[in-house]
């Protein structure tokens, strides 16, 4: 696992070029979805301290230990947005908690994961540890269906997720299921404004919006609402380009269904009543006439009803809500179906702490935009962006249990019936 992290340090460019090259995100987001991803394979190389159980003596001369164990096949199906940050939530603890892994990349940018696969062979995994298959739907059945694959990893949306998850479950796998989100972010009047618009702008419209964690819904809370100009001129400031291209801040979504969908999105808000403040759609970069660029678009006047706002949009579209107070803001946040970002910005403390109290989504960021914990915590969404009832998240302690069955021993060495190397003399007095 260490030459692995220095391999992938080495390959950071070369990972980061096959990502921008395939999935169309600038070159230094690009090295960011790898870093991601590195600090999980860093974070593995403590596994001998992680992996360590637990001893009790129970009774006399009776101790129970206990150990983990590795699940034997172990499999992951990853999406496209991160081709290289998902596959190293997997990869590192998988196998270093002793487990095989059958992997299959997103069948729209693989080019990342086979690098690292190369690099993992190149450090010295054994041979068959892990192993990459490509396809979509019917090598994901396979994968359900075979009995010696005992667990699976799935990141992705909503409707293959649920899919895998309840057939998978039903096969007996264990099953974590990450899936699709509405991260909101609720701005208080008493926020710092230069600060909070940039922090929205960046995590709005940066990647495309092609982040589960964007923030893709504003709650503006009273004279906040004024503070949407900003974000207008903020965001018309940002280059839309190809990836590799000089200045790029980002780059087109992933295919042309892909942008067709959320061009219709937009259409459907304004079909709503909603306002449509800035439009990204036909715009198309001089020497890209033909990409699936959408340049950044913000929604006002947005309702809980609409599609827009229902529907996970996954693209470089902000919708933006307004409510009179924080409570408000917190109940239109929990009645969303999903939960696995948000984030409020505020200069009190005690705004901040009851925010991070009411709310349901798994991972609060406080003036902060996207609070993606690092790989020492585990990747904690709730509500609807997970399958099932939670608990089995990524990475961490829980992505740990995820891949280890835990055994214990209980063991009865009699002390009475210790070999002893001296020679008792005196008579027995069974006493
Ligand atoms: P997707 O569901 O289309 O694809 C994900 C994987 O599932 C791919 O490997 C694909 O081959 C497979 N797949 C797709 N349809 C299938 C089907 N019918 N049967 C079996 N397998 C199928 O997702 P995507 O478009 O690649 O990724 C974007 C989605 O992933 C978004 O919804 C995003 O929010 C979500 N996502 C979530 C997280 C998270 O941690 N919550 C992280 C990244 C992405």
């Amino acid at each position: 696992m260490f030459r692995f992290v220095a391999l992938i340090r080495e390959n950071w460019d070369r990972l980061a070029a096959s990502i921008t090259l395939e999935q169309g995100k600038t070159f230094a987001d690009a090295k960011g979805d790898v870093l991601r991803g590195l600090q999980v394979a860093e974070t593995a190389c403590g596994i001998t301290t992680q992996l360590t159980g637990e001893v009790l003596e129970v009774a006399k001369d009776m101790e129970t230990r206990s150990y983990r164990e590795p699940l034997g096949i172990v499999s992951a199906i990853c999406p496209f947005n991160f081709p290289a940050m998902i596959p190293l939530w997997c990869i590192p603890l998988a196998t270093v908690t002793g487990n095989c892994l059958i992997l299959k990349p997103s069948e729209r940018d693989p080019g990342a994961a086979m690098i690292l696969a190369e690099l993992a062979k190149e450090a010295g995994l054994p041979e068959g540890v892990l192993n990459i298959v490509h396809g979509a739907a019917k090598t994901v059945n396979f994968i359900i269906d075979e009995p010696r694959i005992k667990a699976i990893s799935f990141v992705g949306s909503d409707k293959a997720g649920k899919y895998i998850y309840t057939r998978g479950s039903e096969q007996g796998k264990r099953v974590q299921a990450n899936l699709g989100a509405k991260n909101h972010a609720c701005i208080m009047p008493d926020a710092n404004r230069n600060a909070t618009v940039n922090a929205l702008v960046g995590a709005a419209f940066g990647a495309a919006g092609q982040r589960c964690m964007a923030l893709s819904a504003l709650v503006l809370v009273g004279e906040a609402q004024e503070w949407l100009s900003d974000m207008v001129e903020q965001a018309k400031q940002l280059k839309v380009n190809a990836g590799f291209e000089e200045g790029a801040d980002l780059g087109p979504v992933i295919s042309k269904h892909s942008k067709e969908r959320i061009e219709s999105l937009i259409q459907s808000a304004v079909d709503d009543g909603a306002t449509l403040l800035l439009d990204g759609r036909g715009y198309n970069p001089e020497k890209y006439p033909n990409g699936n660029f959408i340049a950044p678009t913000i929604i006002s006047n947005v309702k809980p009803h609409m599609k827009c706002y229902t529907e996970e949009i996954f693209g470089p579209v902000l919708v933006c809500m307004n409510v009179d107070t924080f409570e408000d803001a917190v109940d239109l946040i929990n009645a969303n179906k999903y939960g696995n970002g948000v984030a409020v910005f505020t200069n009190s403390g005690a705004t901040a702490a009851r925010f991070q109290r009411d709310i349901e989504a798994g991972q609060v960021g406080i003036n902060t935009p996207i609070p993606v914990p690092l790989p020492m915590f585990s990747f904690t969404g709730n509500k609807g962006s997970i399958a099932g009832q939670g608990g089995n998240y990524f990475y961490g302690k829980s992505g740990l249990n995820f891949y280890t069955q835990l055994k214990t021993v209980t063991s009865l060495w009699r002390s009475s019936d210790a070999i002893s190397t001296k020679a008792s003399t005196a008579m027995p007095t069974n006493s």
